[in-house]
């Protein structure tokens, strides 16, 4: 089963509750899409702010996948910045 490609401005939620933004080597979307990684959450339409957030000590909760995930720390390897689509 295939399924749309995410949306720049996703920011994923591992199983560990790390924020990652999309295209870091942690992770496999296409498997997280289609459930062949299974424990990851997701959130699409995302802002610097909620990215920001995350390392700041304000936990974003999945809207998909895992709903009960909530990131709490952010990926170290992802760029800083929240520049989805660039
Ligand atoms: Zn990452």
């Amino acid at each position: 089963m295939t399924t749309p490609p995410f949306p720049p401005d996703t920011i994923l939620i591992s199983p560990r509750s790390m924020a990652h933004q999309l295209g870091c080597w942690h992770n496999d979307e296409a498997k997280v899409r289609s459930g062949e990684h299974p424990g990851w959450g997701w959130v699409h339409g995302a802002t610097a702010e909620q990215w920001k957030g995350v390392g700041e000590g304000r936990p974003l909760p999945a809207a998909h996948g895992d709903t009960s995930l909530s990131a709490t720390v952010r990926c170290t390897t992802c760029p800083g910045e929240w520049t989805p689509g660039s």
